[in-house]
């Protein structure tokens, strides 16, 4: 999509469709919708005094210009009360705004920066939900059907500001924005692709591909050196499969100093191996490699913005499946920390090959590292699907900077406890340590048991119940499904990482 930021009055843009907001109780409105109303004759007005339209979140109007305006029509969008107002409800406004012009039929809009004025939120900020929301709201996957379904395509997005003194920190935000949007959309292509198309050479070569557009250094590894590197419990999971594991290394040199790494699971089909999966389900597991796609999308946003930093991006990659050449229950795996691993069941494969993962991450001398994985079903069970991730976090200073960054993106993220008890259970009586401590408190165990291959300050993000959106917009909660995310890969924890990265 060209974005582009424009000094002038939002009434005279020339788009299909213009987009101005309103704030819920307003009567009369201000700003550049109170001059697109005027130059309508009062039509916004008439809309609010006929009690047609309330303002309230991604609640939307259209209006016909009949020739006052270049433009043919106006998108009117609510933005809900002022004081619940905050940057997400822009991200909203703005997809639900963008998805009702492509219903029209348009290919071109102009857009205020919803909340610079009168929401008081900083007009880099606005502009940066703007074209968020715009192209999160308008993805759309439909690489397999042989019949798209001949929806609009929006090329052009342009953002009017008629004051000449924001315009530095709107274009600002509109270039973040639109470098966060496109990776959130790539990870979401990623976490959609089949694993018959996405297997780990697949996903390590788009990794490279996008890394060489990003002007970000790209290492793929293959088994070989992961036998050198003494990886044995990614080796243990992979040996099941047909398809060769990958090993993926991304670095942005931005500053000098000791790294941020961020480390993703890669698993691209998780069928549980020999401690197989029930059926039914089983499909939503193409999305198991989600902690690795944010990480790859997160770290191509980063370079692409150039932010001062030094990060990594690691991403083992492979495909757990149950064969002659499968690990099993009871097998013994020794990790690149040296530590074995008792393994129990052949399902929690995502923390072996993030043991190796974690494990590798010391060898940058890390300031901090941070891992994304689509770890447990216990995570799902305690906070819910499409509500938060969990996360763990063995400093507070880096928890702060995680919170705040997750905050700022409206990624709900909830911290859980590293507890002596979940120590306990992973106790193996044959090898240092076993990969499930069993049912109960099975996230915390999951998370000490990862702990295990750190020596650094860290974070590890559950985003199990994150990965796929199953509501879309048949939306069974719809008061609390926000619109800029669509059914199937969800791209979570891709802006918080960015915007974390940001304020390092
Ligand atoms: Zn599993
Ligand atoms: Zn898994």
């Amino acid at each position: 999509m060209n974005i582009q930021v424009k000094h002038g009055s939002i009434q005279d843009a020339q788009a299909d469709a213009l987009i101005v907001n309103l704030f819920e109780g307003v009567e009369v409105p201000a700003g550049a919708t109170g001059a697109v109303d005027q130059a309508l004759g009062g039509a916004i007005g008439d809309l609010i005094r006929m009690g047609d339209f309330k303002g309230k979140l991604n609640q939307v109007a259209v209006l016909y210009t009949q020739g006052r305006l270049p433009a043919p029509r106006v998108i009117v969008v609510g933005l809900g009360a002022v004081a619940d107002f905050h940057a997400d409800r822009v991200r909203q406004a703005a997809a639900s705004a963008a998805r009702r012009a492509r219903d029209l039929g348009a290919t071109s809009i102009a857009s205020t920066a919803h909340g610079a004025g009168t929401g008081q939120i900083d007009p880099s900020l606005a502009a940066q939900a703007v074209v968020e929301g715009t192209l999160l709201g308008l993805y759309e996957w439909n690489q397999h059907k042989s019949k798209k379904d001949g929806k609009a395509i929006i090329d052009s997005l342009t953002i009017v500001e008629f004051d000449a003194s924001k315009l530095g920190a709107i274009e600002a935000g509109a270039k973040a924005g639109d470098v966060a949007g496109r990776a959130v959309n790539f990870a979401r292509d990623l976490i959609n692709q089949p694993a018959n198309v996405l297997t780990p050479t697949a996903l390590a070569q788009a990794a490279q591909e996008r890394a060489a557009q990003a002007g970000l250094k790209c290492v793929v590894h293959d088994v070989d050196w992961m036998r050198a590197q003494g990886m044995g419990a990614l080796l243990g999971v992979t040996q099941g499969s047909v398809q060769p594991p990958k090993f993926i290394e991304l670095e942005h040199t931005g500053a000098d100093g000791a790294p941020l790494v961020l480390v993703g699971k890669g698993i691209t089909f998780d069928t549980g191996g020999i401690s197989i999966k029930p059926a039914e389900g089983m499909e939503a597991m193409k999305g198991d490699m989600g902690g690795a796609a944010a990480v790859i999308a997160a770290m191509c946003a980063i370079a692409e913005l150039n932010l001062p930093i030094h990060a990594v991006g690691l991403a083992p990659t492979c495909e757990n499946m149950p064969s002659g050449t499968a690990y099993r229950p009871g097998d013994v795996l020794r990790a690149k920390n040296g530590k074995t691993i008792e393994i129990i069941s052949t399902d929690a494969e995502g923390r072996l090959i993030l043991a190796d993962a974690l494990s590798h991450a010391a060898d940058f001398k890390p300031k901090a590292v941070i891992d994304l994985a689509t770890l447990t079903s216990a995570c799902v069970v305690a906070l819910g699907e499409n509500v938060a991730a969990g996360y763990f976090c063995n400093d507070d200073d880096l928890a702060r900077r995680v919170e705040s960054a997750s905050q700022t993106t409206a990624e709900k993220l909830w911290r859980m406890p590293l507890y002596d008890e979940y120590r306990d259970k992973i106790r193996s009586d044959t090898g240092d340590v076993k990969n499930s401590g069993g049912r109960q408190g099975g996230v915390g165990g999951s998370a000490v048991f990862l702990e295990e291959f750190t020596d650094y300050p860290w974070a590890h993000w559950d985003i199990a119940g994150m990965v796929l959106d199953k509501l879309g917009h048949t939306a069974l909660y719809p008061r609390t499904h926000p619109p800029h995310v669509i059914r199937g890969g969800t791209g979570f924890g891709v802006r918080a990482l960015v915007e974390l990265a940001r304020r390092w």
